[in-house]
């Protein structure tokens, strides 16, 4: 019989990528010393942040440190964020597991970054390294074929799905290699902001409020 492969996006869709921003704003007040205390400089970084202001060059202009942007930028990168998984993908990610499927991740970014993401949201758990493609290793990004056939080389003959969050690349491959696939909506805090297009080719199988998109992949639809 066929199994199932469920390959995830990884910010703004197993995890909320804004506690990434907020470890890494908290790491740089903290690591520093500064003119005012560490919560006043994490807090209006983090209002800069919600008004689209240069964080990073207000703690500059307040450091008493000898540092420069790029060092805020290089901890804001490879610090060891704090950040966990929600309860509701805790139990899809058992429930997966579970039912044997095979899970997965393609992401775009740094390899650094993204395993350290991966490393505090325990995901080894439920995913081994083999199965984690990340474009700064893999040499493409998304919506690079060649970073989903990877899945498809290694599971041959089974059913593949793919569940992101960027109606701007996540999603196109998938429709060309014939995967199912989820978009996550936008609950108003990702990253990147999530405009829906009505564009056939960039559009995923089915829009889903939550991750609860295990009865898609059981039923026909
Ligand atoms: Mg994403």
């Amino acid at each position: 019989m066929r199994s199932k492969v469920i390959v995830f996006d990884l910010d703004d869709t197993l995890y909320y990528e804004i506690d990434y921003l907020k470890s890494a704003f908290k790491e740089i007040s903290e690591k520093f010393s500064y003119r005012l205390s560490s919560s006043e400089i994490y807090e209006t970084m983090f209002d800069l942040y919600n008004k689209k202001g240069d964080a990073f060059r207000f703690a500059v202009e307040n450091i008493n440190d000898n540092v420069d942007k790029e060092d805020l930028i290089n901890v804001y990168r490879n610090h060891h964020p704090d950040i966990s998984l929600a309860e509701e993908v805790v139990s899809v990610l058992d429930f997966l597991k579970k039912e044997n499927y095979i899970i997965g991740i393609i992401t775009d970014g740094r390899s650094v970054t993204q395993r350290n993401k991966i490393k505090s949201l325990e995901l080894n758990r439920w995913i081994c390294d083999d199965d984690i493609v990340i474009s700064e290793e893999f040499g493409s990004e998304k919506p690079c074929v060649s970073n989903y056939e990877y899945f498809e080389k290694k599971y041959p003959g089974n059913e593949f799905y793919y569940i992101g969050d960027n109606v701007k690349k996540d999603f196109i491959a998938p429709k060309e290699l014939g995967w199912k696939s989820f978009c996550l909506i936008d609950r108003g805090w990702n990253i990147h902001s999530q405009d829906i297009i009505t564009d056939p080719e960039l559009n995923p199988d089915l829009f889903i409020s939550d991750m609860n998109f295990i009865r898609y992949i059981n039923d026909q639809y």
